[in-house]
């Protein structure tokens, strides 16, 4: 059946694996890679029309490639966003966004607590081109309402945070980035659209890591902008295909590939979650556990509410120590004493992967910094994957049995 036919009001986990472009003159079940650069024109004047954006064809894959369009058809199925447009990677789709949405003088309001490289990104680069930007708490609307100028055009969160598991509302800001006459954009790399769905929420547009879950095999990188059909044909598609930080056709295929298993994934993933983290609760050498789906996080029922009831499969935790040396030659034990965890800075694998966010995330952050984020020296995250949870427990174990004897 061609997905160009697919009845509506199909189950998102029908679109998962249904939606995509229609299959070749060899009627291929499994999608096929388009791996090629350019595209072959019928004749003169088609090509002319093509190239003019005057009638759809593809030309060159800077503009446009059938596995990029089937990658980006089921992505925004999926997150019920009327278009989608795929990028070489997460940070690359933030990149696209600025690019296309900000000019000199804009002012932005930005969580405090996202992706270390999207601190940067706005700060450091978008700084450079006079595009001013303001860093508030993630969870006190308060802040996020007085950091609103009459030149913030921009609201950017991310929800949960990356490595303490903070939850913003994403509901609460898109009616206040609303009514400042400003757009509200959610990276949401780290629930995916099986646990939310930020556009339903009030979002204008959706950030993704397709690096993340959506490949979900740690394979390739790749990112992707959700948001309306109109900004995609009017700004960020024709923006892209001059600023070339487009998807390659392979990682697209890979990620498009990805999607079929999401909502399986995404949802074992997070059970086993939850099982380490109410085990890590109540290990003696650990101090505090951070995991949205325990009720001692301090936003348990928002993300309840706005997860479907699950906490993700990103984990983090600290262990008990004295003195900022000791939690790290502790939580260093439990990461060398892992033998099945992978010692890994990448998450949504389905191997389990442990880091520690003091000396790589947050490394380039000075102490002070640090201990304002929350990201101690004795803070480990473990990026859930699919092995069972006991052997991911037992590995743990193998390292937080010790650490009182490390003084
Ligand atoms: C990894 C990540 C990004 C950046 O994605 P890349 O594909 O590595 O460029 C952005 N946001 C979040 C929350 C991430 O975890």
């Amino acid at each position: 059946m061609s997905a160009d036919k697919l009845p509506p009001g199909l189950h998102p986990d029908t679109l998962a694996v249904r939606t995509g472009i229609a299959p070749s003159a060899y009627g291929e079940n499994s999608e096929a890679l388009y791996l090629t650069s350019c595209f072959v024109q019928p004749d003169a004047a088609t090509s002319a029309r093509r190239f003019a954006n005057e009638e759809d064809g593809y030309t060159y894959s800077r503009t446009s490639n059938p596995s990029v369009t089937a990658f980006e058809r089921r992505l925004a199925a999926l997150e019920g966003s009327e278009a989608a447009i795929g990028t070489s990677s997460g940070m690359a789709a933030i990149l696209l966004m600025g690019m296309g949405l900000l000019r000199s003088g804009d002012h932005v309001v930005c969580s405090r607590s996202v992706f270390g490289s999207t601190l940067n990104l706005f700060a450091k680069e978008f700084g450079k081109f006079g595009v001013e930007t303001t860093f508030v708490s993630q969870t006190d609307l308060a802040e996020w309402r007085a950091a609103i100028r009459p030149h913030t055009k921009l609201l950017f969160a991310e929800t949960p945070t990356n490595p303490l598991t903070e939850v913003c509302d994403v509901a609460a800001l898109a009616t206040m980035a609303h009514d400042a006459g400003a757009l509200l954009a959610v990276d949401n790399c780290f629930a995916t659209p099986v646990l939310q769905k930020p556009i339903a929420l009030g979002a204008d547009i959706v950030i993704h890591s397709g690096t993340k879950f959506l490949d979900g095999q740690g394979r390739v990188m790749a990112g992707a902008l959700c948001t309306s059909r109109k900004r995609v044909d009017e700004v960020f598609a024709p923006l892209i295909r001059t600023a070339g930080m487009v998807l390659a056709p392979f990682n697209a295929w890979v990620v498009h590939k990805g999607l079929e298993t999401l909502s399986i994934r995404v949802r074992a993933q997070s059970d086993n979650a939850l099982q380490i983290a109410r085990w890590l609760e109540s290990h003696p050498a650990v101090d505090r556990v951070f995991y949205p789906g325990l009720p001692s996080h301090p936003q348990h029922a928002l993300a309840m509410a706005q997860q479907g009831g699950v906490g993700g499969a990103v984990i983090a935790f600290s262990v008990k120590a004295d003195s900022p040396e000791q939690g790290r030659a502790r939580a260093f034990h439990v990461l060398d004493s892992a033998r099945v965890c992978s010692l890994a800075t990448n998450l949504g694998d389905v191997k389990t992967l442990i880091c520690h966010p003091a000396s790589t995330s947050h490394g380039r952050l000075t102490e002070a910094q640090r201990q304002a984020a929350g990201v101690v020296q004795g803070l480990i995250r473990v990026a859930v994957g699919l092995e069972h949870a006991p052997d991911i427990q037992n590995d743990l174990a193998r390292g937080l049995d010790g650490c009182a004897q490390i003084v």
